[in-house]
Formats: structure tokens, C-alpha cells, sequence
């Protein structure tokens, strides 16, 4: 049998089975073993070859070393084959059914690590902790750019999560309008006077099935709707509303978790593709209570098929309670 589950966050519908336990090993991505990204010989990322890429932004790099040379740990640059361009206002025009708008925006790429094949999920803490610190003032420095008003952190791994470099990395994007997925907060905020995550948190922690652990400022569970087998999300247990508002405190725990977690959570589900996405609340617009950060993981074990396609209703053969349980298993965090 099978569920219709609502997702609140964003106001659609997820087929959910809930009788059938599919093991990581039984999706046909990971049958095929095609994980990876296509490798070549040549990757503009590794240390050495800063020189083929645009100019950086920041990096923590060894003292004494030169910007745009070896000696660094975690490095920003622009994106090269970036979607947008920061020049010009924001104009948005309409012609009878047709809307355009000029492409301004912002995208550059955050190379997590010098060392080629070594992946986010297998970082040290120390090499998590830059990679989270780099993402935070980088999310900080951006925000400044009063034409964008929404900033997208997220990191694609793996061929089935749209990656083109083997190479570990994230990406930010400034874009110049909010996007429709991040307004089921202000709204439900307007509607009830509270937070739909902090309500959420409360919630989950009263029923317990879709917990998959916790740690002092984190909560992680697989979400009610989630449209992903093994969805996760990493929850502050803080109402806050920025990604950059990460205290050191939280940012060293948010690491302490990634760190214990990730491992285990890739090599239980055989190596898969996954996405990671930041949401956050909005940038230079005018202020909207309600909005609470948080991280969502979505491994990448079924190509989006034609129903999703069809029906804007993805199906998740595994329920989040078998998953939540599996992942408290075989991924503790405590
Ligand atoms: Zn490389
Ligand atoms: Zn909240």
C-alpha cells in the first residue's frame, strides 16, 4: 500500500509506500554502480592549477603563500561557467503571456579541498570545520549585495546529483528574487503566529519515529513528506533565521554531526549520489517573520521519473520511519 503524504513546506503532495522496505543496494543507480561523476585528466580544481580559474574571492591558505597560488585548504572562486552576472538593476518585463527578466545574479564555487578524489563525506573534522566557516562568510560577504535577494548554498555530489567535476565542491548562488519554495514560512507564520520549523521540531520529538538523532543545537530527521528515500534534514534547534547567523558554538557542532554522520550515512546507502541544499531566509527584501534555516540531504538513488515529471508528485518507496530507523542504526551521531 501506498500514502498520499501533504508537504507543508512545499504545499504539494508525496506518494509515500509504506509496506515496502527497499534496501540501498535493490535502486537501480546503485545496481549499475554509476555514481560517479565523469573523471578527466585534466581538473581546473586541484592545487596547482589555480591559474585556470578566475581570480579568488577567499580562502584559508598557509601563511605566507600568495592569493591564486598552492598553500590553501578551502578556496571561493568565481564560477566560470556562471548562469548570471552581476551587472546592471534587476529588470523584469512582460509581453502578452511572455515574462523575462536580464539574468543578474551572482554564482562562484567553494573548492572544499587541494587534494583530488578525497570527498566532503570522508573530511576530517578540521577540513568540515573550513568548509562550514567558508560557507558562512562567504553567505555573509554576498548578502552585502543589496541587488540579490536570496542566496542558495548547496553542493552537488555525484552524477545523479547534476555533478560535472569529480573534484569536491560547493556552490552559492545570489539570485535576484525570493524563490516560491521559501515563502510556506512567512506565510504559515501570518497564519499562526508562530514558526512552522520550531512547531515542526516540537512535533516530531512528541511522536519519535522519524528521529534520527540529535546533538546540543541540532536536530536530524527524516522529514514527514520527504520526497527522497533516505531525505534527511539537519535542523538548529535555535530559531534562526540566516544561514550566516551560525554561532562558533553551533558551527562547531553542526561539524562534530556532519562529521560522524556523513561517513556513514554514504557508505549505507552504497555510495550514492546526494544533494545538499541550505534554506534560509531571504536577503535585502523587506523583513517577513518565520523563516528558520536548515540543510536538507537528498540522496539520488532513482532518476526523477515520469509521474514526478507529470504530476509535480514524487514517489518515495521508502517510508521516513523505516528510514529514520535504518539511519539511527547503522549512522548514530551521539
Ligand atoms: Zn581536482
Ligand atoms: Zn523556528
Amino acid at each position: 500500500m501506498s500514502e498520499l503524504r501533504f508537504d507543508v513546506f512545499r504545499n504539494n503532495w508525496v506518494v509515500i509506500a509504506t509496506d515496502v522496505e527497499l534496501k540501498p543496494k535493490d535502486f537501480p543507480i546503485n545496481r549499475n554502480n554509476t555514481n560517479h561523476a565523469i573523471n578527466s585528466n585534466f581538473c581546473p580544481f586541484c592545487e596547482g592549477q589555480e591559474h585556470y580559474t578566475p581570480g579568488e574571492l577567499d580562502a584559508f591558505r598557509n601563511p605566507g603563500t600568495e592569493i591564486n597560488t598552492p598553500g590553501w585548504q578551502v578556496r571561493a572562486i568565481p564560477n566560470k561557467y556562471s548562469a548570471f552576472n552581476l551587472e546592471g538593476e534587476f529588470n523584469q518585463e512582460t509581453s502578452g503571456l511572455f515574462s523575462c527578466a536580464n539574468g543578474l545574479g551572482h554564482h562562484e564555487v567553494v573548492v572544499e579541498t587541494p587534494q583530488h578524489g578525497l570527498e566532503f563525506h570522508h573530511f576530517t573534522y578540521e577540513q568540515m570545520e573550513l568548509v562550514y566557516s567558508m560557507l558562512v562568510t562567504r553567505y555573509n560577504s554576498i548578502k552585502n549585495e543589496e541587488r540579490l535577494k536570496y542566496i542558495q548554498v548547496y553542493k552537488n555530489r555525484g552524477l545523479f546529483a547534476g555533478a560535472s567535476l569529480g573534484h569536491s565542491h560547493s556552490q552559492i548562488i545570489g539570485l535576484p528574487m525570493v524563490p516560491d519554495y521559501q515563502q510556506a514560512f512567512p506565510h504559515f507564520y501570518k497564519e499562526h503566529g508562530e514558526c512552522i520549523m520550531c512547531r515542526m521540531l516540537a512535533e516530531e520529538e512528541q511522536h519519535n519515529v522519524r528521529i534520527v538523532g540529535s546533538t546540543k543545537h541540532f536536530l536530524l530527521i527524516c522529514p514527514y513528506a520527504s520526497r527522497f528515500s533516505y531525505e534527511t534534514w539537519i535542523i538548529p534547534r535555535r530559531h534562526t533565521e540566516h544561514f550566516g547567523d551560525l554561532t562558533e558554538e553551533e558551527l562547531k557542532d553542526l561539524t562534530a554531526l556532519s562529521s560522524r554522520f556523513f561517513p556513514k550515512l554514504v557508505t549505507c546507502l552504497q555510495d550514492s549520489s546526494y544533494n545538499i541544499v541550505f534554506n534560509t531566509a531571504p536577503v535585502n527584501v523587506d523583513y517577513q517573520p518565520g523563516y528558520h534555516w536548515y540543510m536538507q540531504i537528498m540522496p539520488r538513488l532513482i532518476v526523477v521519473n515520469g509521474m514526478e515529471l507529470g504530476s509535480g508528485y514524487h514517489i518515495n518507496p521508502v517510508s521516513p520511519e523505516i528510514a529514520a530507523r535504518v539511519l539511527r542504526e547503522e549512522c548514530a551521531v551521539e
